[in-house]
């Protein structure tokens, strides 16, 4: 069975969108990769930290899913990571409110024995040093390396994650932050120009408009699906990573066409995520719920085209 290793932060969110408002939910990126991931018959384990705010419960629930939790460590004293988030009415857009890096500030990530092999590793968002110590435990070279990180990072930490860009083959990005990292306003030139930085492969990720791959002078495009219910767009950009990368682990196939199936899942799986607040629709979500709306993919994307004078 492939191993999938994980990094990420495992957090409490505050999210306020225009249909409602939570307190401190079950959160983060690698909570979000991890669930995600969990649909694909693979061996999945995450690296973190929280603090002992953190209910023993959420461990459990991710366990429960198979995804193997030994590296996210407990610190005791401390306080779990925590953000806090307001959508525009368009969703599509939100500003941070809070972001408080609490356990995260001096964390040194262990990976677990048996994740030192793993032929896959996603590196989630959080600090790209993590990310990058994370990479110099693995004991084999995996087959495969990709990367998300946001805004936030780019701000405060560029120099250290031009430094871990520069050794993965996947990065996984939204559109602004893609033309934050590379200066540049077109999608198609800022993933040449990120490409450039290191990574064969580009997703840029669009919300609601679908998400991009780009490999040299190969463009790819999946749409979002149109869902009628909205209710909250946290988690889906590492919802789609997780899909992205649980499939490739789970059909061994690196390949550019291989990765358009991969970006169709990651998407398939993030419509689900935007349904409910925070982690609780991936919670309940279905083997059956997935195919269906697989199928619904293949309906919205597939035709035959005739071209005539
Ligand atoms: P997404 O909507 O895919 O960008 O992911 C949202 C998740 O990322 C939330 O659950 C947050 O806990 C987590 N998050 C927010 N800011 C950061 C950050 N600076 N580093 C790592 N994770 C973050």
């Amino acid at each position: 069975m492939s191993k999938l290793l994980i990094v990420g932060t495992v957090a409490f969110d505050a999210i306020e969108t225009p249909f409602g408002k939570t307190d401190k939910i079950l959160g983060g990126a690698a909570t979000y990769i991890g669930l995600s991931a969990s649909n694909f018959n693979i061996q999945s384990g995450i690296v973190s930290v929280v603090g002992g705010d953190f209910p023993e419960e959420y461990l459990t629930m991710l366990n429960n899913k198979n995804v193997d939790t030994e590296g996210i460590e407990i610190v005791k004293e401390g306080k779990t990571f925590f953000w806090s988030g307001k959508y525009h009415n368009d969703m599509n857009s939100r500003d941070t409110l809070i972001t408080e890096l609490n356990v995260l500030e001096h964390f040194n990530p262990v990976v677990p024995q048996k994740f030192k092999n793993s032929e896959i590793v996603l590196l989630g968002n959080l600090h790209p040093l993590v990310q990058n110590a994370v990479l110099e435990q693995m004991e084999t070279k995996p087959k495969l390396v990709v990367l998300d990180t946001m805004n936030f990072w780019m701000d405060i930490a560029l120099p250290e994650l031009i430094e871990v860009i520069k050794k993965v083959d996947v990065i996984t990005i939204n559109d602004e932050e893609a033309r934050q990292l590379s200066g540049e306003y077109s999608l198609r030139v800022a993933a040449r120009k990120i490409q450039e930085m290191g990574p064969k492969y580009v997703v840029i990720k669009k919300g609601e408009h679908g998400a991009l791959l780009f490999n040299d002078d190969q463009v790819f495009f999946a749409p979002a699906l149109p869902l009628e219910e909205v209710f909250d767009p946290t988690g889906a950009g590492d919802t789609f990573a997780g899909g992205f990368a649980g499939y490739l682990a789970k059909t061994k196939d690196i390949s550019f066409e291989n990765m358009k199936n991969a970006v169709v899942y990651g998407s398939n799986l993030a419509s689900f995520c935007v349904e409910k607040f925070g982690t609780e629709r991936m919670q309940t979500i279905t083997k059956e719920e997935i195919y269906d709306r697989l199928e619904q993919f293949k309906e919205l994307t597939q035709y035959e085209m005739s071209i005539s004078n």
